[in-house]
């Protein structure tokens, strides 16, 4: 093994949260995907933000592919691939996420060496398979087949093997930290024409205070000259928009459907109370928000 591989493998692979985290961003956030993914109680909330305790921590990577922003650096557990097949293997299951991104990376298949090995990723596979219907895709096709030692790479032959031969797919699914992308985990750029969000605006709440179109970090909301447009294929279903709404006029939920922009009419009026000009969804409003407030205070 070369100096380079040794190198690698050496580095401390401590899992951590940055900045980008939806909680760290804004206090009316409520995801905790992080959370909920990690099954071993090593993430907990403190002061509304999520922190690892590390020696909780298996290094499963769960919390890594659940996290809708990105916001946490670590690795992924080993993964064994053989011809282009991902092995069953080790005591970490996939998410049905990375399974999808794994497929659109060319490995649709998946074997494993008995039917109990089958049952213990049982329940990702069915997911990702359900998904990949809802996206036209052909499911996972499965198999049980003996694989001999030498037939597979291990992560440190994956390392050498992609340094010596440059083979791109095992690069794409060799995890470590230091040329690890978060954004491979962006479901959304490898089923374009397809977004992983229903999201609405209940345009008989909304003020068009702009507050969603400033703080999504992916820019789907859009508040210009006459026109409210929501398009989502950029969606990370991150929930900040649904939170930090003061009107609570956004809902959204996790839904596989074809991508589709949805344009609301902006009216312009004159408020019949103040005389100043505003802008509405509502074409009957005959009055700008704030004096409609203002009314219902008093
Ligand atoms: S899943 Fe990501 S955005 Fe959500 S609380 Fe955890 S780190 Fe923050
Ligand atoms: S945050 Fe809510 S009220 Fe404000 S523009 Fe967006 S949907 Fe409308
Ligand atoms: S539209 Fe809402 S849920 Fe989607 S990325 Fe933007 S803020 Fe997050």
């Amino acid at each position: 093994m070369g100096l380079f591989s040794k190198w690698v493998e050496s580095l401390d692979y401590e899992f951590e949260i940055e900045s980008s985290c939806t909680r760290h961003q804004s206090h009316y956030s409520t995801c905790e995907k992080c959370l909920t993914a990690c099954e071993e109680n090593a993430i907990s909330f403190v002061n509304g933000q999520p922190v690892l305790n590390q020696s909780n921590c298996v290094q499963c990577g769960k919390c890594i592919v659940a996290c809708p922003v990105h916001a946490i650096a670590g690795i992924l557990p080993e993964r064994e691939i053989s011809q282009n097949q991902l092995v069953i293997s080790g005591q970490h299951i996939p998410t049905s996420k990375e399974l999808l991104i794994y497929y659109k990376k060319g490995i649709t298949s998946i074997i494993g060496k008995d039917e109990a090995s089958m049952q213990l990723w049982k329940k990702p596979i069915e997911e990702a398979n359900t998904m990949l219907r809802e996206l036209d895709e052909r499911p996972f096709t499965l198999s049980i087949k003996s694989i001999g030692q030498e037939e597979y790479y291990s992560r440190r032959a994956l390392f050498s093997l992609w340094k010596n031969e440059s083979k791109s797919i095992m690069k794409q699914v060799t995890p470590s930290k230091w040329r690890f992308n978060h954004n491979v985990f962006e479901l959304q750029k490898y089923y374009t024409g397809y977004q992983f969000t229903e999201l609405s605006v209940d345009i008989e709440k909304c003020t068009l205070c702009t507050v969603c179109e400033r703080l999504c970090a992916t820019k789907c909301f859009a508040i210009q000259e006459g026109n409210f447009s929501l398009s989502l294929q950029g969606c990370s279903a991150c929930g900040l928009c649904a939170d930090i709404c003061p009107e609570k006029a956004i809902t959204l939920k996790d839904q596989i459907v074809s991508l589709e922009e949805i344009n609301h009419p902006i009216y312009e009026k004159v408020c019949q109370s103040c005389n100043q000009t505003f802008k509405t969804l509502r074409d009957q409003d005959e009055e700008c928000t704030p004096c409609k407030k203002l009314k219902s205070f008093n």
